[in-house]
């Protein structure tokens, strides 16, 4: 478990940018987090360490979005699951097919809507507002 205190909206995008790498051939980042914690924040800076050049915006309302990075054949998922009430099949929304090519990248925000559907392998990321300007994130 690592633990990093950042101080602005720029350090989290930084620290992620960096967590990045890490993740570049594939795997499923389960994001946690408050409303306003920094969450989406966290993924701009995630798609920028992946080569990604398109604006990040929140998938709320559609729940996922793909991102296919540049030169290569790797496609980055990113799902908010804000808006669903409660655990459900995650065959409903095609996470299980995705998650059995083991070189897509998926992050999830609000990962804990999945319940037990989370995929064990998953890298759980939480992130905890401390004040205005900053966030406690564990990565674990
Ligand atoms: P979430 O997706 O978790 O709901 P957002 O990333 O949309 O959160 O919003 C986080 C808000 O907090 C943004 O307005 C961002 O500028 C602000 N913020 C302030 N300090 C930080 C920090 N250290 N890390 C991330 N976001 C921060
Ligand atoms: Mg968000």
């Amino acid at each position: 478990m690592q633990t990093v205190v950042t101080n602005s909206p720029k350090d989290t995008q930084k620290l992620a940018q960096n967590l990045a790498a890490q993740f570049k051939d594939g795997g499923i980042i389960a994001l946690t987090g408050d409303l306003g914690a920094g969450k989406t924040t966290f993924v701009q800076g995630f798609a920028k360490g992946l080569g990604i050049k398109d604006k990040i915006i929140s998938p709320t309302f559609v729940l996922m979005r793909e991102h296919k990075i540049p030169n290569t054949d790797t496609v980055f998922y990113h799902l908010d699951l804000y808006r669903l009430e409660e655990p459900i099949d995650i065959v409903n929304i095609g996470l299980k097919d995705l998650i059995q090519n083991p070189e897509n990248i998926i992050l999830i925000e609000w990962s804990e809507k999945l319940g037990e559907n989370l995929p064990h392998n998953a890298t759980k990321i939480n992130i905890e507002k401390l004040d205005q300007a900053s966030r406690k994130i564990t990565v674990q």
